[in-house]
């Protein structure tokens, strides 16, 4: 991004802040919120994913919280809103969902042979999100932080995001025009921390070349929108902020209801995915600080340089 941008981004610092010493300046993906921002704005239908299995049975904190409130932007801003993860997800979904107040419509996902067109053919999603969903490595299969398979616990719910890759036209930029009458190409966004998730194909040049876990996890699913933050659900609220000064409105929650999120998913079963205990943080770090950042976000979100013409407007 030009430097121009990037300032008026006060959103893009915030999503940058690493306390937890994950290393993601490493494959930081500048601008990724303002730019997937325009892309949700006229979102007609929207199927959203997230989920990470650590354990049989497990799933942890981090990305059900800001699935739920990207999720309530879109809905509030018009679309259709569903979501879809594995079994073990469900509940801890559920009680983001409802913590906020957010209808609860959630498909459970089983990844039996066929199911992924099967479910793109029904819903016919015009926009893919994923959240701190497990991405394949290029053997295939699905690692942890530690370098860990988790393909056992974890649906290949990325192959929702492989077929709309491979739907798109051939062309390099993506521009090429379609056969008239033809749908156009379902928009894919991506949010991730930690290298591994959907979405880090586009950053996994960079990957490879850190440290050998990086290499072994990085992830080959790609996304048209990348956005990577210090914790996941940052990167989801991130593209919140911006949505909501793209609207002219609200669309971000509180510290309140940060708190509220993530005490809600505990209660249902999440853990810590880095601590792995069951106890009300995300990613290692507290809830105070997972609080300020939300506070720090609706800040930032008040000044975002919207430019003239851009308001309300899809691109
Ligand atoms: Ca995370």
């Amino acid at each position: 991004m030009p430097v121009a941008a990037s300032v008026a981004d006060p959103v893009d610092p915030i999503l940058a802040l690493d306390p937890g010493a994950r290393g993601i300046a490493a494959f930081f993906a500048r601008g990724g919120a303002l730019a997937a921002a325009p892309t949700l704005l006229r979102a007609r239908r929207v199927l959203l994913t997230t989920g990470f299995a650590v354990a049989d049975g497990v799933a942890e904190t981090d990305g059900p919280p800001g699935t739920a409130v990207l999720g309530r932007a879109l809905r509030l801003l018009g679309a259709q809103v569903r979501y879809v993860t594995d079994a073990v997800t469900v509940p801890l979904l559920e009680a983001a969902l409802k913590a906020l107040d957010e209808p609860v419509d959630i498909l459970t996902y089983r990844g039996e042979p066929g199911a992924a067109p099967a479910l793109l053919q029904r819903e016919r999603p015009t926009h893919l999100v994923a959240v701190e969903r497990p991405g394949r490595g290029r053997d295939g299969d699905y690692r942890n932080a530690r370098g860990e398979s988790v393909a056992r616990w974890n649906a290949p719910l990325d192959d929702l995001f492989l077929l709309a890759q491979r739907g798109r036209p051939a062309s390099r930029t993506g521009q090429r025009r379609l056969a008239p009458g033809s749908p156009p190409p379902l928009r894919t966004i991506g949010v991730g921390d930690g290298g591994n998730e959907i979405g880090m194909g586009n950053v996994r040049a960079r990957l490879v070349r850190q440290t050998p876990l990086f290499a072994r996890i990085a992830s080959v699913v790609k996304v048209d929108h990348l956005v990577v933050a210090g914790t996941s659900n940052w990167g989801a609220y991130g593209i919140a902020a911006h949505l909501g000064a793209l609207a002219g409105r609200d669309l971000l929650h509180n510290a309140a209801l940060e708190r509220r999120m993530v005490e809600a998913c505990v209660a249902a079963g999440a853990v810590d995915g880095i601590t792995r205990r069951r106890e009300p943080t995300v990613d290692g770090l507290s809830l105070d600080v997972h609080a300020g950042i939300v506070e720090l976000l609706r800040q930032a979100s008040g000044r975002i340089a919207v430019p003239r013409g851009r308001r309300g407007r899809a691109s």
